[in-house]
């Protein structure tokens, strides 16, 4: 069972799907590459810009 896993665009603030576990996603809305952390495994969290 994969869950639904999203995460807050820090610059559009909408909501959009990670896979879990990666490093990077990239927000499907404004194109912008974020850095990833998982301070739980269900639990993405945006780190910051990825370079
Ligand atoms: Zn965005």
């Amino acid at each position: 069972m994969s869950e639904d896993l999203k995460c807050r665009c820090l610059n559009c603030l909408k909501r959009f799907p990670i896979q879990s576990n990666v490093k990077e996603a990239t927000c499907p809305h404004c194109n912008i590459k974020y850095r990833i952390s998982w301070p739980w495994p269900d639990q993405p969290k945006i780190r910051g810009l990825a370079k």
